[in-house]
Order: C-alpha cells, then structure tokens, then sequence
C-alpha cells in the first residue's frame, strides 16, 4: 500500500464511521467547497443553509437544493416555498446528525460573508477567521 493509499483509507473510515457519517451520500463542506456553486456533483435534494438576506425572513433558514434556473440556483424551504439565489450564497452543512443537516457557520472578520466550518476544522479546533474568498489575499 502507497501512503497516499492509506491516506486515502484513513479518510474514508474516517468520514464513514460513527455519529458524522453522511446521510444519504449529501456532500458536507469541504475546505474546497464550502457552498454549493463551488460543489461539483450536486445532488437533488442536497441541504443548504441560506446565508443571504434577499429577503431577511430567509436568511439563516435551511432548505433544498432543487435545480439551477439560469444563474440562480432554486432552493425549496420546508413551508413549501420556493426561490432562487445566488449559489455562494448557499452553504453546505458541516456535518450530518443521525440524518440532520449540522451547520456551523460563521462570519468572517473582513468581509462579513457567512460560511460553514468543515468538520475537520470543529474537530481540530482551527477555524478559519476569514471566508475562503478573503484567505487568498
Ligand atoms: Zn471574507
């Protein structure tokens, strides 16, 4: 076995095992992708949290991921509405809790823009104090 082979197993265990396991094969974020417009295979039904406030009564809700529609990616809330937002503008949950979606999110100190911690960063307890956006500069 290669190391980037047991690397590889070690994650894997890693990610499948115990009360973090993923639910229904949802992505959760990623230090590459923390929403969903930087997501590669999306999955209908996937959980977002809306970080946007267009409009306020939304922001900070939990919704699904349904399809996109020009730029807007559609998300469906659990009252049954439906709207579009801007797919950084969804974050993907941290983890998931026998089936629930677990968001931590934060706000970064020089943008204000909200984002999701991996789990990796719970665990380890080194969260980023900037968005992914604001740490390449
Ligand atoms: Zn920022």
């Amino acid at each position: 076995m290669t190391l980037s082979e047991s690397g590889w197993y070690r994650y894997r265990v890693g990610t499948e095992e115990g009360p973090f396991a993923q639910a229904s094969n949802f992505s959760v974020a990623i230090s590459q992708a923390r929403n969903i417009r930087d997501l590669r295979h999306r999955k209908y039904g996937q959980p977002v949290y809306v970080s946007s406030d267009h409009p306020l009564a939304r922001k900070g809700q939990t919704a699904t991921w349904e399809k996109f529609n020009v730029r807007l990616a559609v998300v469906k809330f659990e009252d049954g509405a439906v709207l579009g937002y801007d797919p950084a503008d969804l974050l993907l949950p941290t983890r998931f809790d026998n089936g629930k979606p677990v968001f931590e999110v934060r706000a970064c100190e020089l943008c204000r823009a909200a984002f999701t911690l991996t789990q990796g960063e719970v665990e380890e307890k080194k969260e980023p104090t900037r968005c992914p956006a604001c740490l390449e500069f």
